[in-house]
């Protein structure tokens, strides 16, 4: 077999944890080495077998020939001069290049999630991506540019926290699965790495903290009602209207508005806690008149969730522009005026092509 056809060795969190025992090679008495293993790799975050000092050398040795601990090279990284956000490159093994967001706001300015607890020194989250490309080509989007290559796994999803936080010294707060890529089309590899993020095995995050956007893929927001760890929900509406929802959301639109809405309420009665988020980007002369925001709060209104208000940041050689200002207030008035939760969201991270809808490698 020639050196390239050597398949690489798996990646430590794509094995369940039930497996790690085979894995590792202990049962038994040795059992414990599993609970070593869980600690030094999420609390420490060892990088290879050799840091782990109180296993004896041949099993770290035979844990390194069989399986790796790490799958993603950070490949670059650029701040904002303008706010905190830093935009990530990282490098697959398989030599993709995808990027992720970490977003840390200046203290009194606008915070990425209201609801977090303050946090001394301010709060950090990162927007994570679940795909490289993506195929489902909303027309004002950066992402949707890019042509898509393949899912992330899930320990590619996870690592992007790893990584953040050790390239930044800073500890996550929130992690949003907004990046590059519509999440709920990686259904499995999202769940899992929900699994590892949300669970006491893993990294432990509470409800409150984790957020799964998608473009309102029906059938996958019912199946994540079942079973999957529960997370706080934002859907991408971007219209009022099934029409102005097939232009720019071609795809996602074979979905009505009623049956993404239907969905959505269904996943909040059943995941009871969890927070209920509309993304809806502010397109001038396409969804921001008042007679869409009036349509919209008719969907919303008496229901127990949050609009966002993004105001939407220019791509070059895309054909859609911001809503001005006053559109956007009078928008905004119009939700706030029916009871509805409304919040403008200003783009961060705008100089460095790593705001809402930008995200491209
Ligand atoms: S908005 Fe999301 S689903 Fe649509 S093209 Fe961009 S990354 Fe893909």
């Amino acid at each position: 077999m020639s050196p390239e056809s050597t398949p690489l060795p798996p990646v430590l969190l794509d094995v369940p944890l039930g497996e790690w025992p085979s894995m590792i090679g202990v049962s038994g008495a040795e059992i414990y080495r599993v609970r070593q293993l869980q600690d030094w790799f999420f609390q420490r975050r060892i990088k290879s077998f050799d840091e782990i000092t109180v296993w004896p050398a041949a099993l770290r040795r035979a844990c390194a020939e069989k399986l790796t601990l790490r799958s993603l090279v950070p490949d670059g990284q650029v701040a904002s001069a303008e706010d905190g956000t830093v935009r990530f490159t990282y490098k697959t093994r398989d030599g993709l290049l995808f990027p992720s967001v970490f977003l840390h706001p200046p203290q009194g300015g606008d915070p990425v999630d209201p609801d977090e607890d303050e946090v001394p020194g301010g709060r950090s989250s990162l927007c994570l991506s679940t795909q490289v490309g993506c195929a489902w080509g909303c027309s004002f989007c950066a992402s949707g540019r890019v042509p898509f290559k393949r899912d992330l796994t899930q320990t590619e999803i996870v690592e992007q926290i790893f990584w953040a936080e050790e390239l930044t010294g800073r500890r996550l707060q929130s992690i949003l699965f907004m990046g590059m890529g519509e999440p709920l089309a990686n259904y499995e590899n999202v769940v899992r790495a929900l699994q590892w993020i949300r669970g006491s095995e893993g990294l432990h995050y509470g409800l409150r903290h984790v957020t799964v956007s998608t473009t309102g893929l029906v059938p996958q927001i019912q199946q994540l009602s079942k079973g999957a760890p529960a997370v706080n929900l934002a859907i991408s509406l971007h219209a009022a209207d099934d029409e102005t929802r097939k232009k720019i959301m071609p795809r996602s639109a074979r979905w009505t508005i009623k049956e993404v809405l239907k969905a959505a309420w269904d996943y909040q009665v059943k995941t009871r806690g969890s927070r209920l988020t509309f993304e809806y980007v502010m397109l001038d002369g396409i969804n921001d008149s008042q007679r869409n925001a009036q349509r919209l709060s008719n969907f919303l209104r008496h229901r127990k969730c949050w609009v966002n208000l993004i105001v939407y940041n220019p791509v070059p050689g895309l054909p859609f522009q911001p809503s001005t200002e006053e559109k956007v207030k009078k928008f905004s008035d119009i939700l706030s005026e029916r009871g509805i939760w409304t919040r403008v969201r200003r783009p961060l991270g705008k100089d460095i092509g790593a705001g809402c809808g930008q995200l491209s490698v």
